[in-house]
């Protein structure tokens, strides 16, 4: 058996078998992984609370050997923040972000935008976008090359101005 302890977001929670339920946490030591933990949609499960999504907790992983599926063992909430906004925010992230892929930095980031109320939309949207290397501030628009930077299609990566946005999605 292989022990991970880790801080970890939780992203995401899909139903599983049973009462089963598998989660996408995005953790500080080893990047996006899927755990499953068992029994975690019963009532009386006492991990459940800790693994909202919008939840920063201290997890425990485990797994029989490198390769195998992980399950969460244990989890300890520190901080939540589960408006839509930041539910939203944290599928953006799940969408941005390639599975087992280490990133201490913009996991730190996504930290304080959890613990920290103050950080608007607008900001943790930016700053993720800066750290994986797509900083609004240097983009211009795809479709005109204009520099008013007025949306990000996590579609198609790539910036749009107003213009070119409302054309080409009807925002
Ligand atoms: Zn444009």
């Amino acid at each position: 058996m292989v022990e991970y302890l880790t801080e970890a977001i939780i992203l995401d929670k899909r139903p599983d078998k049973n009462l089963d339920a598998v989660f996408t946490v995005f953790s500080r030591n080893l990047g996006k992984v899927y755990g499953k933990a068992t029994s975690s949609r019963k009532i009386t499960s006492k991990l459940a609370s800790h693994l909202e999504p919008g939840t920063l907790a201290k997890i425990r992983l485990a797994r029989k050997s490198v390769g195998d599926n992980f399950r969460i063992v244990e989890a300890l909430a520190e901080a939540k923040r589960s408006d839509p906004e930041t539910i939203r925010f944290l599928m953006f992230l799940d969408k941005m972000v390639p599975a087992s892929a280490k990133d201490e930095v913009l996991f730190m980031f996504c930290r304080e935008v959890i613990k920290d109320p103050e950080f608007s939309e607008k900001m943790a949207y930016r700053g993720l976008l800066k750290i994986i290397g797509l900083d609004p501030d240097k983009a211009c628009c795809a479709v005109c090359g204009s520099r008013k930077i007025a949306y990000f299609s996590s579609q198609d990566i790539m910036f749009l101005c107003r213009q070119c946005g409302k054309k080409r999605y009807g925002y």
